[in-house]
């Protein structure tokens, strides 16, 4: 039998091992209480048992706000910030699926330098978890989107690797490990997935609802790990050079609409109606899978409690 168990009294080793590979990440708790990914000084630091942090781990991959060209007269160099080797410990299959995602769109040709280059970077270690009310993924999947995936049992972890760097992570970690008792095959949960397109997002009388509370705040974009909206603006500067920002946009903005000095969706409900389109009819034709993981972000953070699983519900009748 394969050595693959980890028994949870040599985590502590184990994430040291990790440092081997680049500077170790995971989930930790910030001092106002928010579940974020972040450095991992300490192993205490870790929090193994969060449900999802506020902002997905798409921030290693597009940084809120970066510099892609700096020009002078005559001359220009292009940005893409160099990252070290980062170790992300703890992403849970969700998560892991929204950096497939956006693996499809920022590896496809042409390929995003910077992504790509943070991306190779990037070991990634998913683990397995706890599904909440908000959550509608595939739930207790084992994800494959990642190097090494831990699946955690009463006293330890079976680990299993998907890649070659995941291979290594195991070689490097063999005394660690040791043989384990079977894992136990973890149950699939339900994907959101409407059934009828048309029926749901056409002129749907649910749209209104969620229009008539939605404050376009955007929250539900920023915290998604599949949206990937962004702006690049120009910055000019007075001694002939400037430089080129790329940062987070967000298509619940009425900004977001503008071009040439039109906006192709003025109203609060078209650019609801916009988000979720891309998500469920927009993206799937192309790619074969929804651009929404699940991960029941946006309804937690919605300070008005929009739920998008209410597209699943059967119709309601509108009333006359
Ligand atoms: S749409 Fe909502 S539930 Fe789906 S991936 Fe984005 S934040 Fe998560
Ligand atoms: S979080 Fe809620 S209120 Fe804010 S833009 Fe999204 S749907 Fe609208």
């Amino acid at each position: 039998m394969e050595k693959t168990f980890l028994k949870t009294s040599r985590l502590n080793q184990f994430l040291e091992t990790l440092r081997l590979f680049g500077e170790l990440h995971g989930p930790t708790v910030s001092e106002s209480g928010v579940h974020r990914f972040s450095q991992l000084h300490d192993p205490a630091e870790l929090q193994l048992d969060y449900r999802r942090t506020q902002i997905p781990p798409k921030k290693y991959l597009l940084p809120f706000r970066e510099e892609i060209l700096h020009y002078a007269s005559g001359s220009y160099s292009e940005g893409y910030a160099g990252a070290g080797d980062l170790v992300l410990f703890g992403v849970h299959s969700c998560d892991l699926e929204g950096i497939a995602y956006l693996d499809r769109v920022f590896l496809a040709e042409p390929v995003d330098t910077g992504y790509a280059t943070r991306r190779s970077r990037l070991t990634l270690i998913g683990i397995s978890c706890e599904p909440d009310d908000f959550c509608f993924c595939t739930e207790g999947m084992e994800s494959s989107s990642c190097d090494l995936f831990l699946d955690a049992v009463a006293d330890g972890f079976h680990l299993s690797s998907h890649s070659a760097r995941g291979t290594a992570l195991l070689t490097a970690a063999e005394q660690l490990l040791e043989e384990g008792p079977p894992p136990v095959p973890r149950p699939s949960g339900p994907r959101l997935l409407p059934q009828d397109p048309q029926l749901r997002f056409s002129e749907h009388p649910l749209w209104r609802k969620f229009a008539s509370t939605c404050v376009s705040c955007g929250a539900c974009s920023v915290c998604c790990p599949t949206c990937y909206c962004f702006d690049v603006r120009e910055y000019p500067s007075l001694s002939g050079g400037g430089t080129r920002i790329r940062e987070w946009d967000n298509c619940l903005f009425a900004s977001h609409g503008e071009v040439a000095g039109a906006n192709l969706r003025p109203d609060r409900l078209d650019r609801l109606r916009y988000r979720f389109l891309h998500k469920y009819c927009g993206f799937t034709p192309l790619q074969g899978v929804t651009s929404c993981v699940g991960c029941g972000r946006c309804k937690e953070v919605c300070p008005v409690g929009i739920d998008l699983r209410e597209l699943t519900a059967p119709p309601e009748r509108e009333e006359r």
